[in-house]
């Protein structure tokens, strides 16, 4: 706990006495950190691929102008750089319009199985080049619920984006679908989807901070793997604004399952 303490002289029939005022500014505090440790994290990702880039554009002013096997070699990995910065920059929007969004709830009806079936058509070209299978398993009729269709689908996205790429190749990704008729205690009938990777999976150790921003298990794989960081705390985010919760469970070599429930009234 953290007080500021401002001492003011006041003088009580001419003895010289003095006013303390104790005021608790812990949470000030830990919101001052937590910002500095924002901007610190930020300048650090977006340095990283920026002095890369730097980097390559000098030796192609300079000793690699002539050698079109260099240049070809440099454009490629500059791409690749400036494709990261890209990606961390459209996370950061997306995480400051769901922080921003978090309290207003959205009303539209949103069909939850044409969404995650969004996500997946999307993703199956990349899970096919890394040997990885989709399959849906559930519900897949109509499943109206009042939800934003956008956030949504970047909610399935990238715990699908995530099975596949930690998930082991040639393994399976399921995406299991129920109604859950009392899924969230006092908020009545809901919906659960279940994100299942058999892979690595994940150390109980790191389970409860994986949704803070910028936590990783492992920062050479994820860099690796084009992570930015960023996705789970965006999928926290968007559950809490559609009043759904979001579970991780993960058992070490065999697998993960990445659990949401969405309120469906
Ligand atoms: P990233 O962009 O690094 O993937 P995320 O916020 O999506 O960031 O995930 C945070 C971290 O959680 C990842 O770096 C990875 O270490 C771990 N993680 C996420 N999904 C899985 C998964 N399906 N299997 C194993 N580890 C995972």
């Amino acid at each position: 706990v953290t007080y500021r303490v401002t001492v003011t002289p006041v003088p009580v029939a001419g003895e010289r006495c003095a006013l303390c005022a104790f005021e608790d500014i812990t949470e000030q505090e830990q919101m001052g950190a937590i910002r500095r440790d924002f901007v610190a994290n930020v300048s650090h990702e977006l340095r990283t691929p920026l002095t890369a880039l730097l980097g390559f554009i000098e030796t192609l002013q300079g000793a690699a102008r002539e050698d079109p096997a260099a240049r070809a070699r440099f454009l490629a990995i500059m791409a690749r750089e400036a494709g990261r910065m890209n990606r961390l920059v459209q996370d950061l929007l997306s995480l400051s319009r769901v922080e921003a969004e978090e309290r207003v709830r959205p009303v539209t009806q949103v069909d939850v199985s044409a969404v995650i079936g969004q996500a997946v058509a999307a993703l199956r070209p990349m899970a096919e080049a890394a040997g990885v299978a989709i399959e849906r398993t559930g519900e897949t009729g109509h499943l109206p619920l009042p939800g934003d269709a956008d956030q949504l689908t970047q909610v399935f996205h990238n715990l699908i984006e995530n099975a596949v790429k930690y998930g082991a190749s040639g393994k399976l990704v399921t995406v299991e679908v129920a109604r859950d008729p009392d899924g969230l205690a006092r908020l009545g009938p809901a919906v659960r989807i279940e994100v299942v990777d058999r892979g690595e999976g994940i150390d109980a150790i790191h389970l409860p901070r994986l949704t803070e921003r910028f936590y990783r298990v492992d920062n050479h794989r994820s860099r690796e793997k084009g992570g930015t960081g960023l996705g789970l705390a965006i999928v926290k985010h968007i559950v809490n604004r559609h009043r759904g919760r979001f579970r991780i469970e993960s058992e070490l070599g065999k697998g993960s399952r990445f659990i949401v429930t969405l309120p469906a009234s």
